[in-house]
């Protein structure tokens, strides 16, 4: 199927153009979940974690990679908690260029070491398309940050990658501009897109941005892709994380993108938003307990399974087989990478 092309359709709101459903995935049902035919996008990646459909999976970790250290304590604690992904950056996108920029390529071997000491699958930015093959050698998961929503190049060339790619809304981008640079990616082949919420740009400076939790209900209706939130950008305090995370869940996300320092009073970016080890724990628990209130199951990968199938191996972020839906992959019920037979 080619993703390439776009289909002019009628009544969608803000224009007129209808950019990730019909020219992007061919079947028009897609495009409503009222529709019969409907089917839901799920992304597995090469470890077995499912994301999308009935699976709920948070992926946790610094803002940064500082240290060595640091990196793995954060990583253990929050693969511990029932974490599903590590999240964290070696190219950091800062405002000012005199702040801490990121690790750069050693803050990429450190997260694979995370991710081997762990079993958890990485999820981390690239913000320059010369360094996408790198990141992809490491990267379970290619992030596009907020600040790189409308990076056309660099949504092309993630897009030709064999990599799920997470696509952060920029911070003053309309829903329907996200979805059209998910098409960007699309239209490059890679169908595994994952959209995240992270707050626009809003009038009080109460908060460091506005968490625009109706972006999910209005994504879902739009376009089959998985839905993620990132209450940790989107408030910029860590008191209202677990709050915020809550309501993502109930408002039908995904899954989450939490930020956690094992000390985040030496954090050198982001430290004042980011979750203690206790803390994840704690909301961990609860969304676990919450997700089947909202015909969702905890999705994680065992750490005996990572292990065998290598979560960050090259070319082989995606399962190879099925319909790009989750199915055909040999599991039509529960197993083993699901909550229900995860050692607590
Ligand atoms: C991040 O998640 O590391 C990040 C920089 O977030 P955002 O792009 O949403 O600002
Ligand atoms: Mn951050």
């Amino acid at each position: 199927m080619s993703p390439r092309g776009w289909i002019p359709t009628k009544g969608m709101p803000g224009g007129s153009v209808d950019p990730v459903g019909a020219a992007a995935y061919r079947p028009p049902a897609l495009r409503s979940p009222r529709n019969p035919d409907f089917v839901r996008k799920t992304v597995t990646l090469a470890n077995g974690l499912q994301i999308g459909g009935d699976a709920f999976v948070v992926a946790a970790g610094p803002c940064a990679v500082e240290t060595r250290e640091l990196l793995l304590a954060s990583a253990e604690a929050v693969a511990a908690a029932g974490a599903g992904m590590l999240r964290g950056g070696a190219f950091k996108p800062r405002t000012s260029p005199r702040s801490f920029q990121g690790l750069g390529e050693p803050g990429l071997a450190l997260l694979t070491e995370a991710s081997a000491a762990t079993g958890l699958p990485i999820v981390t930015e690239v913000m320059d398309p010369r360094d996408v093959p790198v990141v992809a050698t490491h990267a379970s998961v290619l992030q596009i940050g907020s600040r790189n929503m409308q990076n056309f190049p660099l949504l092309r060339e993630v897009g030709r990658q064999a990599r799920p790619v997470l696509l952060k809304r920029g911070a003053a981008a309309t829903i329907e501009e996200l979805l059209a640079a998910a098409d960007y990616i699309l239209q490059e082949g890679n169908e595994n897109v994952i959209l995240c919420e992270r707050g626009v740009r809003g009038f009080d400076p109460q908060t460091r941005y506005l968490l625009d939790l109706c972006a999910v209900p209005v994504l879902r209706q739009r376009t089959p892709l998985p839905i993620f939130v990132d209450p940790s950008h989107g408030t910029g305090d860590a008191s209202l994380v677990a709050p915020m995370a809550k309501a993502a869940l109930a408002a039908g996300a995904d899954g989450l993108l939490i930020e956690v320092h094992a000390a985040p009073e030496l954090a050198l970016c982001d430290g004042k938003q980011a979750l203690r080890p206790a803390d994840f724990a704690e909301l961990a628990t609860e969304l676990r307990r919450l997700a089947p209130l909202y015909g969702k199951r905890w999705s994680r990968v065992p750490r005996e399974v990572s292990w065998r199938t290598g979560p960050s191996a090259p070319g082989s972020a995606v399962r190879e087989g099925g319909d790009g839906n989750g199915r055909g992959l040999g599991r039509s019920s529960p197993g083993p990478f699901d909550d229900e037979v995860m050692a607590p």
